[in-house]
């Protein structure tokens, strides 16, 4: 360091939080936080001494803004402007208007969760959303739990730990990077006797020997690929048929969990829960956050016996759900009773089911704010997908606004703002997808994109 060193006009960090304009923010921002700024600020500045504050008040605010950097939370609001409906690392479903009040109402204070108020005695938690998920389903019994890989595990180990089951090599199947078929069967203390060929299993395939020889068949639903060509699958009724003359349960990992038809909407070929159910499996597993769109969940739909069977095993414990999940799903489920409203109101189906030319009027209004702001777009037909593992193969015609410059230049500033904005880069360019943006929430994207894409620290 030299005498004219602009690093020597680096203030200690001690120093700093003794200027008074910084020791007056002491009132809103911890001690703690302050601090740490001070020392970021002061190693910028030492390492960068071309951006170094010039004054005490520009120090100061270098100060307060590194504070507020260190307060977001690391879990923050986001706009999926990616096209992809259900996508698992952005949250997956976004919940409906009432879901969300549901869980305003059940959060801040006490309720009867565990509490019968007929009888005044203790109660249980499984009861709240079992007769909504039958009446939707027509399932005799329904539990639910964390998730639907929670649900897989509690439905083998209760009913098959310790024994073999039966599943078909093309089900071995991974849905998303942590969830593999056979490793989660693995752990729940079942052994897999793999069945048929990845691309052919037939019902004689499923080979049971003897009375005690496999104590289940499992069938997994392919929700996130597509098989075709030269394959075969043994049907969900014969297997139930199968499992019935063993006297055996079949467990059906049917995943996605549409409640609700959408072949008017041109989304064919994906099972109600419903058309399942009818199947005659011994238990049903579905998602809570997918195509139901509802909170993270896992759905058990199935006989008495064996909806009572898993409600009792102990692990049944270590995969609850909480109050406020309760409470969402009932209120997701609650609207299925009319299914137009379910349409309208759960996002998830409103998204996916948007007409190509709602989404260009959002998309030609999107840009038209951004042109009066200066900010150089313009609209694009695209292809968006649902996503969350379901209907695979469904490429959903859509529109986005396309941003001018550099397409990563952009996705990185869009992704930095105070709340970001996660696009898609297609041909050089970022795309905001409006597929896979909530109705309604337009005017604050175009808030979102604004802040992102304006200068400022
Ligand atoms: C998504 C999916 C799962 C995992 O569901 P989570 O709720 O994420 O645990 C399991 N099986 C199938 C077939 C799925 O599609």
């Amino acid at each position: 360091m030299t005498s004219s060193d602009p690093r020597r006009a680096v203030p200690a960090v001690g120093a700093l939080l003794e200027a008074p304009l910084i020791r007056a923010m002491t009132a809103t921002i911890p001690r703690t936080v302050l601090a740490e700024a001070a020392r970021r600020v002061t190693d910028r500045a030492r390492s960068d001494p071309r951006g170094m504050p010039s004054d005490d008040s520009a120090w100061a605010s270098a100060v307060a803004a590194e504070a507020d950097r260190l307060q977001l939370p690391t879990l923050r609001p986001l706009f999926n402007a990616t096209g992809v409906v259900l996508h698992t690392n952005l949250g997956r479903a976004p919940l409906p208007a009432a879901a969300v009040a549901a869980i305003q109402r059940t959060a801040a204070g006490a309720c009867n969760l565990e509490f019968d108020l007929g009888t005044g005695a203790r109660g249980s938690r499984y009861t709240h959303c079992a007769a909504l998920l039958c009446e939707l389903t027509g399932a005799e019994d329904a539990l639910v739990v964390n998730n639907c890989a929670a649900a897989l595990v509690l439905a083998l180990h209760t009913l098959a730990r310790g024994c073999r089951v039966l599943v078909s090599r093309g089900e071995l199947i991974e849905i998303g990077g942590s969830f593999r078929v056979p490793d989660i069967m693995a752990q729940s203390g079942v052994t897999i006797q793999e069945v048929g060929t990845t691309n052919r299993t037939h019902l004689d395939d499923y080979e049971i020997a003897s009375a005690g020889d496999i104590a289940a068949i499992v069938k997994v639903h392919r929700s996130n690929f597509e098989m075709s060509g030269f394959v075969a699958e043994a049907t969900l009724r014969d297997l139930a048929g199968l499992a019935q003359r063993h006297d055996i349960p079949l467990i059906h990992d049917f995943g996605s969990g549409l409640l609700l038809s959408l072949e008017p909407f041109g989304l064919a070929g994906e099972p109600t829960a419903r058309d399942v159910v009818r199947e005659g499996a011994t238990i049903t597993l579905m998602s809570g956050d997918k195509l139901l769109g509802g909170p993270q969940a896992g759905i058990m739909l199935g006989t008495r016996t064996a909806i009572s069977t898993c409600r009792s095993n102990p692990l049944t414990r270590a995969f609850r759900v909480d109050r406020l999940t309760i409470a969402a799903l009932s209120a997701t489920l609650a609207l299925y009773r009319d299914p137009a409203r379910a349409v309208r109101e759960v996002p998830t189906l409103a998204m996916a089911t948007a007409s190509p030319t709602s989404l260009r009027d959002r998309a030609d209004a999107l840009a038209t704010r951004l042109a009066a702001r200066g900010i150089p777009c313009s609209t694009v037909a695209t292809t968006g997908s649902v996503g969350g593992g379901a209907f695979p193969s469904a490429r959903l015609p859509s529109w986005a606004v396309a941003l001018g410059g550099d397409a990563n230049s952009m996705e990185r500033k869009l992704r930095h703002g105070r709340t970001p904005v996660i696009g898609r880069i297609a041909g050089e360019r970022v795309l905001i997808e409006l597929r896979s943006i909530p109705v309604g929430s337009d005017a604050e994207l175009a808030d979102a994109v604004l802040y992102a894409l304006s200068e400022h620290d």
